[in-house]
C-alpha cells in the first residue's frame, strides 16, 4: 500500500501541466488516501540532501495565478494603509529578487511586486502570482537582514508551489462547481457578487494555509535563504519569536494566516542540517537593512483599515450606527451607517457591517449580512417600460444560476427610488452564518444598465436591519 501510495501520488505530481487523466488518476490518489494533502518530501541522492518539494495538485495554470493575483493586488493597494515609503519599497524588492533569483519557479516568470504596508502587527502575505506585501511590524520585528529575508523566502515559496490556487482548486474539486471564481466566491448570493477585495482580504480565502504547505513554504524558504547567502538559522529564529509573541495580547496575524503544522522550529533545524549546516560567512545582516528598520519605526502611526476587510467569525455585527456616511458613484449617490465598511469597484459597492462577512467552513467567505449595489447590463430598450421587469427576472436567474437554493419569497412589486419606477422583490436563500437569509433585491434601470440594490441579512436578523436598509435606500440620489 505505501508502494502504491507514493507511486500515484508521483505520478499525480510529476507535471504542472494535467492532463485529463492526470485529473482522474489524482481521483484515484485521492480515493486510495488522504495523504495527498501531506507534504511529500522525497530526499534526493544526487543533489545534496536537501529536501525536495512538489508543488500540490492545481487545476489552474501559473497564468491563472498572475490574473487572480493582479485584480486582488490592485484592491489591496487600495484598501491597506500602505507605507508609501519608495526607500521602504525599493529595499523590499531589492531583497525580495535577490531571493526570487534562488526561487524554483519551474521556468515561470511572476511579475514580482513588493509594497511596505503601514500596519504593525507581525505580517506579510503573498498573493498567488507573486504580489508580496510586507507589514512594517515584520520588519520591525526582525533582529537582522537575515530574519526578514527568511519571512519574505516563506511567502515566495507559497508563490512558487502557487499554494493559494492548489486551495482553491482542493475546494473546487470538492464541490464540483464550475469555474474557479465561481469556486471561489459561491455559497450565498453574498457571496457570489461580493467584491473580491473583501473576499480576499489578509487572512481570507487565497491565504488560507494548510498545515501541509506552511511545513512546505518553511522548507523552501529556508532553501531559498540558504542559498541566496543568509544565515538559514534565521527561519527557526524568526518562528521563535512569533511563537514568544502569541503570549502576548495580540497574537500575530501571521500564524493564523500561516498555522503552526507543529514542530515548525524542528523541521526547519532538520533542513538547515540536510544543507550541511549555516555557512561560515553567512549572510546575517546589512547596513541597508537597519537604516530601513529605522525608517519605518519612524513612520507616521497607520491609518485606520477599512472594516470590511478586517477578520470575520467573531459574532454577530454589532448595531448599525444612527450616524451615515456619504457615498457617491457615477451613476448613484447614497448614505450607510457610519459603522460599516464599504469596497468598491467599478461596477458596484459593498457596504458591510464589521463581522458581516464569515468564513465558511469550506474556507469560502461569503457576505451575510450588508448591501451590495451592482450595476449590469441589460439587452434592448433602457427607455422601454418592461425592460425593468425583464432585466430583473435576468438578475434573478443569473443568481439563481450561482446560488441554487436561491429562491423567489415575494413576486417582485412596484416601488419608487428616488422618484424613479423600480421593483422591490424578496429572495430566500442559504445563510452563510446558518439557516436562512433574507435578501430584499431595489432594481431601477438606469442610462448605464440595471442598477440593483440587494439587501442581505440572516432570516432570524432581518428584522433588525429592515428599517436601517429602508434608512439607505430613501438616501439614494440617482443621476439624472
Ligand atoms: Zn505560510
Amino acid at each position: 500500500m505505501g508502494e502504491l501510495m507514493s507511486t500515484l501520488a508521483r505520478s499525480v505530481f510529476r507535471n504542472s501541466h494535467h492532463t485529463t487523466s492526470d485529473l482522474r488518476r489524482s481521483q484515484a490518489a485521492k480515493v486510495w488516501c488522504g495523504c495527498l494533502l501531506g507534504v511529500l518530501f522525497t530526499a534526493s541522492a544526487v543533489r545534496a540532501q536537501r529536501s525536495e518539494l512538489k508543488a500540490p495538485w492545481n487545476l489552474d495554470s501559473p497564468q491563472a495565478d498572475v490574473q487572480v493575483g493582479n485584480q486582488n493586488a490592485d484592491l489591496m493597494q487600495k484598501k491597506l494603509p500602505l507605507c508609501n515609503d519608495p526607500r521602504a519599497d525599493q529595499y523590499l524588492t531589492t531583497l525580495g529578487m535577490r531571493l526570487v533569483a534562488k526561487l524554483p519557479t519551474k521556468g515561470v516568470q511572476y511579475p514580482w511586486e513588493f509594497h511596505c504596508v503601514n500596519d504593525k502587527s507581525i505580517n506579510a502575505f503573498a498573493l498567488p502570482g507573486g504580489y508580496v506585501f510586507v507589514n512594517r511590524g515584520a520588519i520591525e520585528a526582525a533582529d537582522n537582514e537575515a530574519q526578514l529575508a527568511a519571512v519574505m523566502g516563506h511567502e515566495l515559496s507559497h508563490v512558487a508551489l502557487r499554494h493559494g490556487t492548489a486551495q482553491a482548486s482542493k475546494a473546487q474539486f470538492t464541490q464540483g462547481a464550475a469555474g474557479i471564481l465561481g469556486g471561489l466566491l459561491g455559497g450565498s448570493t453574498g457571496g457570489q457578487l461580493l467584491t473580491q477585495g473583501v473576499a480576499l482580504g489578509a487572512g481570507g480565502l487565497l491565504l488560507h494555509y494548510s498545515r501541509a504547505d506552511e511545513t512546505q513554504a518553511d522548507v523552501m524558504g529556508t532553501q531559498v535563504i540558504y542559498d541566496a547567502g543568509y544565515d538559514p538559522r534565521a527561519m527557526a529564529q524568526f518562528f521563535e519569536k512569533l511563537q514568544a509573541e502569541t503570549k502576548g495580547k495580540n497574537p500575530p496575524q501571521f500564524l493564523s494566516d500561516h498555522p503552526n503544522p507543529g514542530n515548525r522550529v524542528e523541521r526547519v533545524d532538520q533542513e538547515i542540517d540536510k544543507l550541511g549546516g549555516p555557512r561560515p560567512n553567512a549572510r546575517k545582516d546589512s547596513a541597508e537593512f537597519e537604516a530601513i528598520k529605522r525608517e519605518v519605526l519612524a513612520l507616521p502611526a497607520p491609518k485606520k483599515v477599512a472594516p470590511a476587510i478586517a477578520a470575520a467569525n467573531s459574532g454577530p455585527p454589532p448595531a448599525p450606527s444612527g450616524h451615515y456616511a456619504e457615498y457617491s458613484a457615477s451613476s448613484y449617490s447614497l448614505k450607510y451607517p457610519d459603522n460599516w465598511g464599504q469596497s468598491d469597484d467599478k461596477n458596484g459597492a459593498t457596504f458591510v457591517p464589521p463581522n458581516g462577512v464569515l468564513q465558511g467552513s469550506d474556507g469560502q467567505a461569503a457576505l451575510a449580512y450588508g448591501m451590495i449595489v451592482d450595476l449590469s447590463p441589460i439587452q434592448g430598450d433602457a427607455s422601454n417600460p418592461d425592460t425593468l421587469r425583464t432585466a430583473t427576472q435576468q438578475l434573478i436567474q443569473n443568481l439563481q444560476h450561482t446560488n441554487p437554493n436561491l429562491k423567489i419569497s415575494r413576486e417582485s412589486g412596484p416601488v419608487k427610488l428616488n422618484g424613479q419606477p423600480g421593483l422591490s422583490t424578496y429572495l430566500s436563500n442559504d445563510s452563510p452564518a446558518g439557516g436562512q437569509e433574507t435578501d430584499w433585491l431595489i432594481t431601477v434601470v438606469q442610462p448605464q444598465g440595471l442598477l440593483s440594490f440587494l439587501c442581505v441579512a440572516p432570516q432570524g436578523a432581518y428584522s433588525d436591519y429592515d428599517k436601517t436598509f429602508s434608512t439607505i435606500l430613501d438616501s439614494v440620489r440617482l443621476s439624472k
